[in-house]
């Protein structure tokens, strides 16, 4: 049996030979000539010359198999729908969805965006882009309309997809709206919009010529079939933004054949979930957890996958493991929020339940603290697994990897660098390596293994520029975090070295929550802030500077303007980005040469010690801070 260090060992030190195992794991259906392409670094090309399709890889080849086989469950608790899909029913859903793009005059390389809420109809649109080597671009529903109209600018779609709503906690949320204010917004509207009529919302309006609707499309083109379209490996299958320390959200690209090949072996060696089994993934397919681990993974592994529209608390804190008892659930993956979340409620909901089917429960996206780890372990009995990454890599890069060797873990810890990742803990200002216990950059030595980002869609230099060049003294990739490693081995993430902030796993710019703010047209400068969070780990929380001071002089006027800047930031970000507090000060804490003291600022709103203040222009703003985080401060 090898082990785990064997393995990761011989994954960087005998690279080709390694990957290409793994490669044998789906169809090509041209083979490629080489492994990897690394002659323009930090540009990787894996799977040199092979063509293939990830549509292929999920769906047909399964055919001859599995066709009988469930490949897709959609449960909604509210709107107390379930339906299986097999693979073959949705082979029939995808070709139909693939016939109506194609109709629509989708073609290679084009983009389609989808803003959807957690449907089946989501699924379908995904799979049949990449059926025609088109590339998707899943917008999460949770962004408002003016950041949808960024992200179309930037990936000037030919099809967008979208429903009339979604539904959360029993109230509709209508997302038709939403797109046609994106699109007003939008100096690159695509032709064409297809919507899902869920009857949710019966004030939805249609634009004549514009608007089509999925449910008469899908009756002209059932029963077509549609030939997938080959594509070179390194082709993108999809761009996915997300956020950084610039306000401008970064398109992250995706190729093809290393993604599927990534993603396949991460099922065998990390998730433990064999074809046939099932794998139920709680995330959102707008995040790349759902891209990953809700859509192509378990479906090009030849696995069951569960997609839940829904609270994890509704009906009843128990739905989650009556699901994973219904579905014999072998392998689960959640975030930490979620589970404290169920931690708050009784037990007997998950005793109740039979969860001997369960073996892993997977948790990512944020610290997983170790109450909660102990609590998760403790009343499910199952290994819980935490595990680190990004939607840069697209799969994990800190992980146990059980199926190669189950070794124990360590509350608190991610465990180990997975197989094809050369990571390293490296000093800030020297770029040299620390030592064990000591804080260091989480990095990893290109190239980066196959299925992570190969460039920032429409900007290579945005690309080498933001992850490769700020480690001083080599060419590395910065994943943005501190960690440090102990005596074992293992590895302890420590939080991101930028002013990016965590919510509930959600990844938040503070500086494109402060242009949200900014929109507001009586701020004039705000900085905002990650504060930690009992159950949401971090929340935004917004220090702002008024251009007129009298607005906000009295109890009512600054409750007044605390609304319209919450609103405001609900408008141009999403609710998803809204700050937990708005304090008004009149100056902020700066540098001399003017770079503002997040961190300072962030010390004092957690009650800690703001650190070296020697380089403040005025320490009269710390302290008009700290006198606005005082509980009797004008509220
Ligand atoms: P996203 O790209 O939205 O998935 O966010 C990725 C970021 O979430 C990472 O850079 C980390 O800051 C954080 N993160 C993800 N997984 C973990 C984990 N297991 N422990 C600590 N932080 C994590």
């Amino acid at each position: 049996m090898p082990n785990y260090s064997e393995t990761h060992h011989r994954s960087l030190h005998n690279r080709d030979a390694f990957w290409r195992e793994r490669a044998a794991l789906i169809d090509w259906e041209t083979p490629f000539t080489q492994v990897l392409d690394y002659s323009r670094p930090p540009f990787a090309r894996w799977f040199v010359g092979g063509r293939t399709n990830l549509c292929h890889n999920a769906i047909d080849r399964h055919l001859a198999t599995r066709a009988d086989q469930a490949a897709l469950i959609f449960i909604s608790t509210e709107t107390d729908q379930r339906r299986t899909y097999s693979y073959r029913e949705l082979a029939a859903e995808v070709n139909c969805f693939a016939a109506i793009l194609s109709a629509q005059g989708v073609g290679k390389g084009d983009r389609v965006l989808i803003y959807m809420p957690m449907i089946a109809e989501a699924v379908f649109a995904m799979l049949a882009t990449v059926r025609l080597g088109a590339i998707h671009s899943v917008v999460f529903g949770g962004f408002a309309a003016a950041s949808l109209a960024t992200r179309i600018d930037d990936a000037k779609p030919a099809v967008m997809v979208t429903a009339d709503a979604g539904m959360r906690g029993g109230k509709a949320i209508p997302y038709k709206h939403l797109v046609d204010e994106a699109l007003r917004l939008a100096v690159h509207p695509p032709a064409k919009v297809i919507i899902v009529d869920r009857k949710l919302d019966a004030g939805t309006s249609r634009v004549a010529g514009r608007d089509l609707d999925y449910a008469t499309l899908a009756a002209r083109h059932e029963g077509a079939r549609v030939p997938c379209a080959w594509v070179e490996s390194s082709e993108p299958s999809y761009i996915l933004y997300t956020s950084g320390t610039t306000g401008k959200p970064k398109g992250v690209q995706r190729d093809t054949g290393g993604y599927a090949v990534a993603l396949i072996a991460s099922m065998r060696d990390i998730f433990c979930v064999a074809p046939g089994e099932t794998m139920f993934t709680t995330s959102d397919i707008g995040w790349v957890v759902g891209h990953s681990y809700i859509v192509y993974a378990p479906l090009l592994n030849g696995s069951t996958t569960i997609m839940y529209e829904g609270l994890p608390i509704r009906p009843d804190p128990g739905i989650w493991w009556q699901i994973v008892a219904e579905h014999k659930v072998r392998t689960m993956f959640s975030s930490p929020t979620a589970i404290r979340v169920l931690k708050k409620q009784d037990t007997a909901y998950m005793k109740k339940y039979d969860l001997s089917g369960l073996k892993y429960l997977f948790l990512a996206g944020e610290p997983l603290d170790e109450p909660t780890a102990r609590w998760a372990s403790d009343s499910l009995g199952v290994a819980i697994v935490d595990h680190y990454w990004q939607t840069e890599s697209g799969w994990p890069i800190l992980s146990a990897s059980p199926g190669i060797e189950d070794t124990p873990r360590k509350f608190g810890s991610p465990s180990f660098p997975v197989c094809g990742y050369d990571v390293r803990l490296l000093d800030e200002t020297t770029g040299d390596e620390v030592g064990t216990d000591d804080k260091g950059v989480l990095a990893i030595m290109p190239p980066l293994p196959p299925g992570c980002m190969t460039t920032v869609w429409g900007d290579d230099e945005r690309f080498v520029k933001t992850y490769f060049e700020t480690i001083p003294g080599k060419m590395t990739y910065s994943t943005f975090d501190w960690a440090k490693r102990d005596a074992d081995g293992y590895y302890f993430v420590l939080g991101r070295t930028d002013d990016v902030i965590n919510v509930a796993g959600h990844r938040l710019g503070t500086r494109e929550i402060e242009e949200a703010v900014q929109a507001h047209p009586g701020i004039a400068e705000v900085a905002v802030v990650g504060v930690a969070d009992q159950l949401k780990g971090q929340i935004p929380v917004a220090f702002a500077v008024v251009k007129d001071p009298a607005k906000v002089a009295t109890a009512e006027g600054v409750a007044a303007m605390r609304r319209q800047v919450m609103d405001t930031v609900d408008r141009e970000l999403g609710a998803i980005a809204r700050p937990g507090a708005v304090h008004f000060v009149t100056l902020l804490p700066k540098t001399r040469s003017g770079k503002l003291l997040r961190r300072s600022i962030q010390a004092l709103a957690e009650g800690r010690d703001p650190g070296d203040l020697t380089t403040i222009e005025d320490p009269g703003a710390l302290e008009q801070i700290r006198q606005a985080l005082q509980p009797t401060a004008v509220k």
